[in-house]
Order: C-alpha cells, then sequence, then structure tokens
C-alpha cells in the first residue's frame, strides 16, 4: 500500500514526532503503536517504513519520493526488507508459525529470522507486526528475544488496539505511540477519499457513527445494515409512533442475524446507534443549531410533534436519554425481547404525555 501524508488524516503530531525523531538519529528500534482499530496505526507505519527505505529522499526526513525503485516496490506491497504479518482473518490469535517458523522451519523462517538477515536493499530490514495484541505468551516470549537485542539494521513496529494485552516485557522494550481516535470531519472525508461512499451527506451520516474508526464506518457501509437502518428510521419518525409495529420489526432483525447470541447483541447496538443518531439529529433540527439541512424524514418527525418548539426539544431530549438508557441495558446484557418492549411502550409514552 503507496501512503502519502495526505492519506493520514489526524495524526499529525505523530508525524511531526516521527520526523523529530528521525532528524536527531533518534528513533527507537522498537515502536508499539496503539489506538482502537481503523483509525490509521498500519498506515502511519507504511508510511514512515516507505520515508526510511526512500532511496531520493534523505534517511533523516519522514518524507518519500513515489517514484524510487523502495518506493514502488511499497507500492506494489513487494519491498524485500520489510516483512509485515498480522492475524488472519479466521483467527483469534496471531499464529506462531508467523513469528519463529512452522513445525519444520523452525528458527528459519518468520519474522525473528527475517529480522536477523541483512538487509537486501537499504540499510535496515523494518517489521510490521499487526494484532500484536493478539499474540499468545509463546509468541511474545520469541519475539522478546528479538526485541533484547537491538540492532541499527531493524526497526520493529507492533500494531494493537489492545494495549493491555501486549505483555509488559514487551511494552518496557518498546516506545510507546498512542493514536486518538479520528474526528468525524476525517472519517467523513476519508469515506469520500476512497470513494466508498457517493455523497457528502452520506459520509457525514457514517461518520457521525464511526466513533472515529474507519473500520466502524466500513462495517456501517454494509447494505442490510444500511437498509435496516432506513426501516428502523422510518417506523421511528412516524406519527403517531406504533411501539408493536417498531418492537415486531426490531426483534425480527436480531432474530434475522441467527442464533449467535454476540451477533444478535450487535445487531441490536446498531439499530440503538441509528435511533439515537436519528433523534441526536432531530433534536440539532428542532433546537436549529444543525450545521447541514436535516434529512427530510427528521424534519417531518420533528414538525409533527405537538406543541411549542420548547416542549419538543424536551420530548426529544427525554427519547434520546431513553435510548441511551437501553444502550446501556444492552451492554450489561438484559433480555433483549423484554428490553426492546419497554423501550417502545417508553418511546409512545413520552411522546403522548
Ligand atoms: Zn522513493
Amino acid at each position: 500500500m503507496s501512503t502519502t501524508t495526505d492519506s493520514i488524516r489526524g495524526h499529525h503530531s505523530i508525524l511531526e514526532m516521527l520526523d523529530r525523531a528521525l532528524s536527531r538519529s533518534r528513533l527507537p528500534h522498537a515502536l508499539l503503536f496503539s489506538g482502537v482499530a481503523g483509525i490509521g496505526k498500519k498506515r502511519v507505519a507504511l508510511h514512515l517504513a516507505q520515508c526510511l527505505f526512500c532511496q531520493r529522499t534523505p534517511p533523516n526526513e519522514l518524507s518519500c519520493c513515489h517514484t524510487c525503485d523502495s518506493c514502488k516496490q511499497m507500492a506494489a506491497g513487494t519491498h524485500p526488507d520489510l516483512i509485515a504479518i498480522e492475524c488472519p482473518p479466521d483467527k483469534n490469535i496471531l499464529p506462531l508459525s508467523l513469528i519463529i517458523g512452522d513445525d519444520d522451519h523452525r528458527g528459519r523462517e518468520g519474522v525473528c529470522y527475517e529480522m536477523s538477515l541483512r538487509p537486501m536493499v537499504g540499510d535496515r530490514r523494518i517489521a510490521i507486526i499487526d494484532d500484536a495484541d493478539k499474540m499468545n505468551a509463546e509468541s511474545a516470549n520469541a519475539l522478546l528475544k528479538t526485541l533484547e537485542e537491538p540492532s541499527a539494521n531493524y526497526l520493529m513496529i507492533l500494531i494493537a488496539s489492545d494495549l493491555d494485552s501486549i505483555l509488559p516485557t514487551i511494552r518496557s522494550r518498546c516506545q510507546l505511540i498512542r493514536f486518538n481516535e479520528l474526528t468525524q470531519e476525517d472519517v467523513a472525508s476519508l469515506l469520500l477519499n476512497q470513494q466508498l461512499v457517493d455523497t457528502e451527506e452520506q459520509a457525514q451520516q457514517i461518520a457521525r457513527m464511526s466513533e472515529g474508526s474507519l473500520k466502524t464506518a466500513s462495517e456501517l457501509l454494509d447494505e442490510n445494515l444500511q437498509s435496516l437502518r432506513g426501516n428502523i428510521t422510518g417506523l421511528l419518525g412516524r406519527h403517531p409512533f406504533q411501539p408493536q409495529t417498531f418492537s415486531d420489526a426490531v426483534i425480527q432483525a436480531i432474530d434475522d442475524v441467527g442464533g449467535n447470541t454476540g451477533a444478535q447483541r450487535k445487531t441490536a447496538m446498531w439499530i440503538i446507534k441509528f435511533c439515537a443518531d436519528f433523534y441526536h439529529q432531530s433534536l440539532q433540527c428542532a433546537a436549529g443549531y444543525q450545521t447541514v439541512p436535516a434529512a427530510e424524514h427528521v424534519e417531518r418527525f420533528v414538525s409533527g410533534l405537538p406543541g411549542e418548539v420548547e416542549d419538543r426539544i424536551e420530548t426529544i431530549g427525554n427519547l434520546l436519554g431513553r435510548m441511551l438508557q437501553t444502550e446501556e441495558q444492552v451492554h450489561q446484557n438484559v433480555t433483549l425481547p423484554l428490553c426492546i418492549e419497554s423501550l417502545s411502550q417508553d418511546l409512545r409514552n413520552i411522546q403522548t404525555k
């Protein structure tokens, strides 16, 4: 994957820090990038590697030319001095074989072996170990041996979304760099730049619920989830609100996921987020402080509420509060159908009080 600082959002202070470290020749031999999934940690790691490998820019600058052989190899993912590993999608643990080779090649393959070799092209080898928080103790201890023998010839970048799962012995040998979540604006512009959405409105809508993570945003782009969102918020905006229709639709959507309770709870959580977002939009619309024009169904819902502006704002505030309470309940593993039924009744009562 080719990288430029343009494609990296929201991490300018980290880029500056890395640039300063390079200019003073003080880049540690091991870095640990931590922060929630889907915010660009690996992108920054690849950018750093490309800048270090680039044959045209000075090694003490965080910049690359995009035209030399090394830059082209980085763009194609074929640079011989880059060793990048990650947990396969169907596994929960980063396989030991990726660290020290499989049974037949123990000590002759894997990151530890690769990092003991001389650089093939430039002056160093770089390993990017994504999902480092998914190493078991055996893998971590094997990696520790390599980390304990720092060499000017290598740089290791460990990437983790769950810092607590990294052994203290590993952590203490790496320079920790914490990444913040992306802003809503950053997520929206990344979605547009990467052509994951067609319109600004869509980008904003997904970004609002992304919790600063492009990974969460990508999940939200799922067609089924988007059509579910349309259905549910459609029912929510109806006047008068039909509690039975609403709870039937929600429970059906949860049932459609199948028997896996984890997946059911996740779907329930998405639905509640969709509802909370709908009320949040309604609140902004009612108060007249939205930055972009409210969606039509939001406007219709707000204007259909009884009373003056203040009454409407109070009602929507209560609806939103009830939704946030439900979010907490789902986190606490309540029985979903019961929780949804009682939510539906309360939503009606709040609107007809
Ligand atoms: Zn270059």
